[in-house]
């Protein structure tokens, strides 16, 4: 007879784990209450039978199909006491305090080993936030909905927004992604960021000091069938009925598992940091990947007037940047893209980026042995270019919870001992294949940033020159519709594709998940995000020779108010800016502000005004003959280049630094 949990099983505090040898503790803490004697109600000791009677609670809630309650005492005289079943964790990064969570949850005792400390591990204090996309915070509202409310009030949503990418040099859209159509019809939470600090910190919390072990390096276990036991660095040893290896890329259990193997490197390195800064854009666009050949580029709101980057570079692992030379190298690297990769690396302080080599481990058939797994970047450590490693990891934690939980259902059923390999295999069973695909698309996406080119001639060596002529590759173009079509149903596969699988949570998207009414028009329409675009636009001054026109001008949003540039004082009304050159015309330009986008009319000059567009192509501007202009255009009053302006816009101008500097005004 198949029999349902009525309430999922509630949490009883967790016995202390068995530690069989401890040098410096020989305290009787560390008593076996595995033994029967723990769930005996006449045992002596206290939490034990505290447990004991937490179990009972349990089996008391144990209702059959029909839905009639079972008491404890109408289980089978057979069934064994229900497992008391002891997880060890080798890892606390988020996999591992995911599933310690997720355990809890079930009622399962669990002990965490991190070698470092699991809040605020060594790095990850630097690392930055990470995206939680909805796929993974589905699986944790299953897991535990009050953690994942908490882990969403503190992300910042970029699911609502436009994601996607562009050409890092035009800054033009290449493809848009909506992450908001397929969580919102799933009835899933909106793709998030979050900082990884507060991430680790909110799951710490909800673990307990209790279970997380940090300094415990663990270099060693022993599977003797019946039980596992845990060696760390500093001697003490802890028994478990099982131990899943959490402890990343660079895994020891995957080590003393199936022996040691490189990872695979990604060709990449890849330098990320953080700054204080708003993109005019932020209101229409969460996150963005820059392509380009052999390197690209991807910036994403974090949040609290924060941007996030991450610049991969195409180069042999191992590389070393000179003291305080990671910035200037960047800059060297990313010469020539667009303002929004540019501004940013200004506004980035060299303390602030780190560098780390790419590397991934392609996905194994088997993922453990015995009473052994391997969960998160221990298995499939994959390359971050679909944000779904750590999110991955989260899928893992609640399927093998739930795994565990059946086979402990089945053994208070039956009254034969849990199987724990079984529940193992089931596990890796279900996971494998979502992992590989979505491990291969992460390498896909890293081959298509290593092959994309803008123009023909990018990467073509003696046939570079054609670069100069701007013609768009033909790869480019043939992948663009390949992607447009393909990508959102990847997508919708990655972000929704395991939700049919979760249990325990209500299928709702919640209120605050709310997308900007114009998201459908500006998946669309390019120029509609434009005219959507907040802050303030700017003619910057791009040329060192004319003292005249050395300060930023500001462009009014009032369309009485037109900007004229000429040698004298304009009669008509608006605001008149002065540059004496012998290339400027008493009255020379006018720009005029019209619903939020801006035209430029040359006022029939003698030596003309020119554009240069985002493609770099130049041109003359037809007089008196009003015409769009766009942020990065360049605009040249005469021929001869002394008096050149960039059109910019900034949410805010940024802050003059200690040296008297405007870090946006150095990179124009
Ligand atoms: C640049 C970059 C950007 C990324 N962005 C995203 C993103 O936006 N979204 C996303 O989902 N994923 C992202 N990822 C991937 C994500 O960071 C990982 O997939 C995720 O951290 C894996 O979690 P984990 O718990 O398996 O491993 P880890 O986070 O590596 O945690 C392993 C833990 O085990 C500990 N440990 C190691 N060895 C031992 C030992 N012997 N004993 C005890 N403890 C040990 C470590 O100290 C660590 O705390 C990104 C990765 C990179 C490199």
């Amino acid at each position: 007879m198949a029999l349902l949990y009525s309430a999922p099983l509630r949490y009883s505090p967790p016995l202390p784990f068995p530690k069989i040898h401890s040098p410096p503790l020989t305290h009787s803490l560390f008593e076996d209450p595995s033994s029967s004697a723990a769930c005996n109600p006449l045992s002596s000791s206290n939490i034990s039978s505290a447990n004991c009677k937490h179990r009972r609670r349990c089996v008391s809630k144990l209702v059959s199909a029909s839905g009639a309650r079972l008491a404890a005492s109408e289980l089978p005289s057979s069934a064994p006491a229900p497992a008391n079943l002891r997880i060890l964790i080798a890892g606390g990064g988020i996999g591992g305090l995911v599933l310690a969570l997720a355990a809890k949850r079930k009622g399962f005792d669990v002990l965490v080993f991190e070698r470092d400390i699991s809040a605020i591990r060594g790095e990850g204090q630097y690392r930055g936030p990470i995206q939680i996309q909805s796929n993974a915070l589905a699986a944790l509202e299953a897991i535990d909905m009050d953690v994942a409310e908490e882990v969403m009030k503190a992300g910042c949503i970029t699911g609502d927004r436009i994601n996607g990418l562009v050409d890092g040099i035009s800054g033009n859209w290449y493809v848009k992604f909506d992450t908001f159509t397929p969580a919102a019809e799933r009835g899933l939470p909106v793709t998030r960021v979050i900082s990884r600090m507060t991430l680790q910190q909110i799951l710490a919390r909800a673990v307990g000091d209790d279970i997380i072990l940090n300094y415990s390096n663990v270099i060693d276990f022993v599977d003797n069938g019946d039980k596992v036991t845990v060696t760390l660095e500093n001697g003490q040893q802890f028994e478990g009925d099982l131990l899943v290896g959490a402890d990343g890329i660079w895994s020891k259990v995957r080590k003393i598992l199936f022996g040691p193997k490189d990872a695979s490197y990604s060709g990449y390195t890849c330098y990320t940091g953080n700054a204080d800064f708003v993109p005019p854009d932020i209101e229409t666009v969460g996150y963005r990947v820059f392509l380009g050949h052999k390197q690209y580029f991807v910036s994403s709101d974090v949040g609290a007037g924060k941007m996030q980057w991450y610049a991969f570079h195409n180069e042999p692992p191992s590389g070393t940047d000179v003291p305080n030379g990671k910035k200037e190298r960047l800059l060297k690297i990313f010469e020539g893209w667009c303002d929004n990769v540019i501004d940013l690396l200004h506004a980035t302080n060299e303390e602030a980026i780190l560098r780390r080599d790419i590397y991934d481990r392609i996905p194994i058939m088997g993922w453990g042995k015995g009473r052994v797994t391997l969960l998160g970047d221990s298995v499939h450590a994959m390359q971050p270019n679909m944000g779904q490693g750590g999110c991955m990891a989260i899928e893992d934690c609640y399927q093998l919870a739930i795994e565990l939980e059946k086979s402990w259902r089945h053994s208070v059923e039956t009254g034969a001992p849990m199987d724990i390999m079984s529940a193992l295999k089931r596990y890796e069973s279900e996971r494998r294949v979502r992992v590989a695909i979505i491990y291969g698309m992460a390498r896909m996406a890293a081959i298509m940033a290593s092959t994309y080119k803008p123009y023909l001639g990018v990467g073509l060596g003696p046939l570079s020159f054609l670069t100069k002529f701007r013609i768009p590759h033909p790869g480019r173009v043939g992948g663009r519709f390949f992607i447009k079509f393909a990508m959102p149903l990847m997508l919708n596969w990655v972000v929704g594709g395991n939700s049919s699988n979760l249990s325990g949570r209500a299928l709702s998207c919640r209120l605050t998940d709310k997308a900007n009414d114009q998201l459908k028009r500006w998946f669309e329409d390019d120029d509609a995000m434009e005219r959507a675009m907040g802050g303030e636009w700017f003619l910057f001054p791009t040329s060192t020779e004319n003292d005249n026109a050395s300060k930023p001008i500001h462009l009014a949003k009032d369309v009485a108010r037109p900007l004229i540039i000429g040698t004298r004082t304009a009669d008509e009304q608006g605001v008149s800016v002065v540059i004496n050159s012998p290339q400027v015309d008493e009255q020379h330009v006018r720009i005029s502000c019209k619903d939020n986008v801006f035209f430029l009319t040359d006022l029939r000059s003698q030596d003309g005004t020119w554009i240069t567009d985002n493609e770099l192509r130049r041109y003359r501007v037809r007089p008196n003959f009003p015409v769009r202009i766009h942020p990065s255009h360049i605009i040249e009053l005469g021929n001869n280049k002394t008096v050149m302006f960039r059109v910019k816009v900034l949410k805010t101008l940024p802050d003059t630094n200690t040296n008297g500097e405007q870090p946006i005004l150095q990179a124009v």
